[in-house]
């Protein structure tokens, strides 16, 4: 199936309310009127459902409330205003000297070592070399599970001796990149929440030995979200944004919500592109994220 067809399948249960709910909405604007407040409130209410979040939410009813033409052109408008936001987020990933280092953080359980698994096998598939370094040195079963996934995808591993400094084994992944010609370096860090302070140092320790060993390294830094969480995700980007900084989003388990909206409150609030979206528990179900796709997927059927 195409990459399309995928975030559309992923985005199922999210589109499936949001244009019914934009269906009745549509039912009852009237073509030669501007569009009045009660139709404003219902559109807040559908974007809110979806998880579009408070700000971005406002910023797209803004551009609707002294419209006129009908739901047809009320739903143009909505859908123009989201791929804007998504847009304006975008931008490509860093360049610089290879192998190309791409650290994945996040919060254990938003599916952080599956999406390293996908990662490897979607860039294997580009028909890149990937190595997948586990850096996550406190998990011996995150580090198990990833190196099956390693094996499934058909890539080097390397893992940590126990109770090494993670950033040790970092050192060691990309000096086996280099030796190997292994580009890019997928790095799984640690999540654990409940040490934060020690776990944003451990991160930025990472990414200062990655940029001493590669010039321009890391040059992805990934926050892995679960898109089930919805809002609070917000509040735990805020937190690794601060401490070691992220060039990008990989929004999970999209498969599994009616919020996949949270894709735009990503955009609006955090300024930072979604670079890919998890749409299964399988290896292949990973997609490159497109702001197009998404929209069309979003708003597919019509009203
Ligand atoms: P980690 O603790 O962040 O490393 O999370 P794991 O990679 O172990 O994933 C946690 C759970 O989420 C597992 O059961 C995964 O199969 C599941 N998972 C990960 N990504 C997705 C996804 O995109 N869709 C669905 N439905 N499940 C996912």
């Amino acid at each position: 199936m195409s990459f399309f067809g995928r975030i559309r399948e992923g985005l199922a249960r999210t589109t499936q309310q949001f244009v019914s709910r934009l269906e009745q909405i549509a039912g009852r604007v009237d073509g030669a009127q501007p569009v009045d407040v009660e139709t404003v409130e219902a559109l807040e209410d559908a974007l809110i459902a979806a998880d579009v979040g408070v700000a971005a939410t406002g910023r797209i009813v803004g551009g609707v409330r002294h419209a006129s033409g009908g739901g047809a052109r009320l739903r143009e408008l909505v859908k123009a205003e989201i791929l804007r936001i998504l847009q304006d987020a975008e931008r490509p990933a860093a360049s610089g000297a290879r192998p190309r280092v791409v650290l994945v953080v996040g919060v254990n359980g938003t599916g952080k070592t599956t999406t390293v698994g996908k990662l490897a096998n979607l860039s294997k598939g580009a028909g890149d070399r990937p190595l997948i370094c586990a850096a996550d040195t406190f998990r011996a079963a995150a580090v198990e599970q990833l190196e099956i996934w390693a094996g499934r995808a058909g890539v080097d591993f390397i893992r940590a001796k126990p109770g090494a400094d993670p950033a040790a084994v970092v050192f060691d992944a990309i000096a086996a990149g280099k030796a190997r010609g292994r580009d890019p370096v997928i790095v799984d860090t640690a999540g654990r929440l409940h040490t934060r302070v020690n776990l944003m140092g451990e991160l930025d320790k990472i990414r200062r030995v990655a940029a001493r060993e590669i010039a321009g390294a890391p040059h992805e830094v990934l926050l892995v979200l679960d898109a089930t969480v919805g809002q609070n995700g917000l509040s735990q980007a805020r937190e690794f944004l601060q401490a070691v900084g992220v060039s990008g989003i990989v929004l999970t388990k999209l498969d599994g919500t009616a919020r996949g909206g949270i894709a735009v409150a990503i955009a609006h609030e955090l300024k930072l592109p979604i670079r890919y979206v998890g749409v299964g528990e399988g290896i292949d179900d990973l997609v490159p994220f497109s702001a197009q796709e998404y929209v069309d997927a979003l708003f597919e059927e019509q009203w």
